[in-house]
C-alpha cells in the first residue's frame, strides 16, 4: 500500500496543483468517487484534437455548398475561451460580467466600438439565457469555426447568402455528423498519441482513493468502443497492480446521456463487451461491468450509496456540475484545465496586480479628500450667503477668496482622479491582455468576476485544473471553505 499524502505540505503547494473550495466538503464522508471521461480523465491535445474537429467539420461546410475558399481558414486554439457567449443572430461573440453586462464583443475578428456594443447588448432587454454559452472544449473549436466564416461572411458579403442562425444551424448539424459517422473517432482512436495526453500521476491518483476505501466510477457520454480504447491508452499499462483499466472502476457506465443521466429515469442496458450486443438490466449492477443508458436515482437505488456520499468530478459546468449537483445533491469538484496555464501566468504577474491594487488605493483616498472639499465648498457657500444677508462685506470677500483656493484645489484633485482612473484601466487592461490578447482572464473581467466565475463558484463544490491534483490531498481531507468564515476572520 503506498502512503497516503496527509495535509502537512498543503501550504507549500503551487496555486495550479491546488483544489479550491466553494463549498465545505469532508472527504471522508464521501464514499464513491464518479469521473466524466473527456477532458477530465482524458486530456486531450487540445490543438491536435480541436484542429481535427475543425477541419473535419469545415470538409462538411465545403461538401454542402460553402464557398471551397472556406478551405483556408485557419485553427487557433487560443482565439476563444471558456465562458464566453454567441449571440448566433447576430453573428458576435461576447464576454460577460457576473451582472451580465458585455464587457467585450467581437464579430468575426473585428471588435465592436464601445458605443455599438452599448446599443446593442447593454440595454434593459438583453437577457444573456438566450444565447449559447461556450462551456465545453469541443465548444471552442465549434465556436471558432463560427467566428472564422462570420468573420468570412464581412470580408465577402453576398457569398454566403444565410443568415448567421442558419449558418449555426449548419454547423451544429455537421458537428453531430462528424461525431456520428466516426471523421473525428477514427483519427483519434488511430493515433491516440497524438491527441491525447497522458498524466503520469493519474494511476497513483486513482489509487490512493481506492486504497482509502472509495468506489470509483466511471460516468460518460462516450460510447463503450471509445471509452475502451482511450481509457486502455491512458491506463492500459500505468501501473503492476491493476493490468486492465477497469480495475480501477468498480462501475462503468458508458453512453450515459448527461445531462439527462441526473434527470431522467432512463434503465440501465448492460453491454456484453465480447459480442458487443447490449441487454436490459435485471437485477444489481455488477461490478466490473459495463452498462450504458442508466440514471442517477436508479444508480444510487442499485449500490445503496447516497446521493451527498457521491463526489463527481468533471470538466463541464452544465451537463457534469450544475445537474449532478441540482437534480440528485452529488458533490462536485469540476475541472477547468486552462485554468492550470491560466495560474502560472497570474503568479507571474503578482506584482502587476498589487501595482493596480496600490493605484486603487492611492485613488479610494483621492476620491475620499475630493469629496470633503466638496462638503467644504458647499459649507463655505452658506456661510457666504449668510454674511452677505447680514451685510458683512469683508467677511465675505475673504471666504470668497478661501472658497476660490479650495475649488482650485479641488480642480487639480478631480485632475488626478481622471488621470489614476485612466491608469487603473490601463494596468488592468494590460495585465489581461498578458493572460490573453482578447479575452483576458477566464474568471474575470477587468477586475470583477466574470459570468463564468460566478457560475463556478455557484455550482462547484471544488475545483482544480487536474484530476491528478488529487494527489496531494489526504482522501479524507475536510475541504474548508472560505464562505464559512465571517468578514472580520481574515
Ligand atoms: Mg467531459
Amino acid at each position: 500500500m503506498a502512503n497516503l499524502p496527509g495535509s502537512r505540505n498543503i501550504s507549500r503547494l503551487k496555486k495550479w496543483q491546488r483544489l479550491f473550495v466553494n463549498r465545505s466538503l469532508n472527504m471522508g464522508n464521501i464514499k464513491a468517487i464518479g469521473f466524466d471521461m473527456d477532458h477530465t480523465l482524458v486530456v486531450y491535445n487540445r490543438e491536435a484534437f480541436e484542429a481535427l474537429a475543425f477541419r473535419e467539420t469545415l470538409k462538411k461546410f465545403i461538401a454542402s455548398g460553402y464557398p471551397e475558399e472556406l478551405a483556408t481558414l485557419a485553427f487557433d486554439p487560443n482565439l476563444l475561451i471558456r465562458g464566453l457567449l454567441v449571440d448566433m443572430d447576430r453573428g458576435n461573440v461576447l464576454k460577460v460580467d457576473g451582472h451580465k453586462y458585455v464587457k467585450v464583443a467581437y464579430h468575426g475578428h473585428t471588435r465592436l466600438a464601445k458605443d455599438v456594443r452599448r446599443s446593442v447588448y447593454n440595454i434593459e432587454s438583453f437577457k444573456a439565457g438566450s444565447l449559447l454559452s461556450v462551456d465545453t472544449f469541443f465548444s471552442l473549436s465549434e465556436v471558432q469555426l463560427f467566428t472564422e466564416i462570420v468573420d468570412y461572411m464581412a470580408r465577402n458579403p453576398n457569398k454566403i447568402q444565410k443568415s448567421y442562425r442558419e449558418v449555426y444551424d449548419d454547423l451544429r448539424r455537421f458537428i453531430d455528423q462528424s461525431h456520428a459517422d466516426g471523421s473525428i473517432k477514427t483519427h483519434v482512436l488511430a493515433h491516440p498519441e497524438k491527441f491525447v495526453r497522458k498524466d503520469k500521476y493519474l494511476a497513483l491518483t486513482l489509487k490512493q482513493q481506492i486504497e482509502a476505501g472509495k468506489s470509483l466510477f466511471l460516468l460518460t457520454n462516450s460510447s463503450w468502443e471509445y471509452t475502451n480504447a482511450l481509457m486502455t491508452y491512458i491506463l492500459g499499462d500505468e501501473s503492476d497492480e491493476f493490468t486492465d483499466w477497469r480495475q480501477y472502476f468498480e462501475y462503468i457506465l458508458v453512453s450515459a446521456g448527461k445531462p439527462g443521466f441526473f434527470t431522467g429515469s432512463q434503465p440501465f442496458y448492460e453491454i456484453q463487451t465480447k459480442t458487443g450486443t447490449v441487454k436490459p438490466l435485471a437485477g444489481p449492477l455488477a461490478e466490473r461491468s459495463v452498462y450504458q443508458g442508466g440514471n442517477a436515482k436508479l444508480f444510487q437505488q442499485l449500490t445503496g450509496i447516497r446521493g451527498d456520499e457521491i463526489l463527481f468530478v468533471g470538466d463541464h459546468i452544465y451537463g457534469d456540475i450544475i445537474r449532478s449537483k441540482h437534480s440528485v445533491n452529488w458533490r462536485t469538484l469540476l475541472v477547468i484545465e486552462e485554468l492550470g496555464t491560466e495560474l502560472v501566468k497570474l503568479e507571474a504577474l503578482k506584482r502587476a496586480l498589487s501595482d493596480i491594487r496600490s493605484k486603487m488605493e492611492e485613488r479610494e483616498i483621492a476620491d475620499e479628500d475630493l469629496q470633503v472639499l466638496h462638503s467644504k465648498l458647499r459649507w463655505q457657500e452658506r456661510l457666504m450667503a449668510q454674511s452677505q444677508a447680514n451685510g458683512e462685506v469683508k467677511k465675505a470677500q475673504y471666504i470668497g477668496k478661501e472658497r476660490e483656493k479650495l475649488a482650485t484645489k479641488a480642480g487639480r484633485l478631480a485632475t488626478r482622479l481622471e488621470k489614476l482612473d485612466f491608469e487603473i484601466k490601463t494596468m488592468t487592461e494590460a495585465r489581461a491582455a498578458r493572460v490573453h490578447p482578447v479575452w483576458g482572464e477566464l474568471m474575470k473581467v477587468g477586475l470583477e468576476r466574470s459570468r463564468f466565475a460566478d457560475q463556478v463558484a455557484d455550482y462547484a463544490c471544488l475545483y482544480t485544473s487536474a484530476v491528478s491534483n488529487l494527489r496531494f490531498y489526504s482522501p479524507f481531507k475536510r475541504f474548508s471553505s472560505v464562505h464559512d468564515m465571517l468578514a472580520h476572520d481574515f
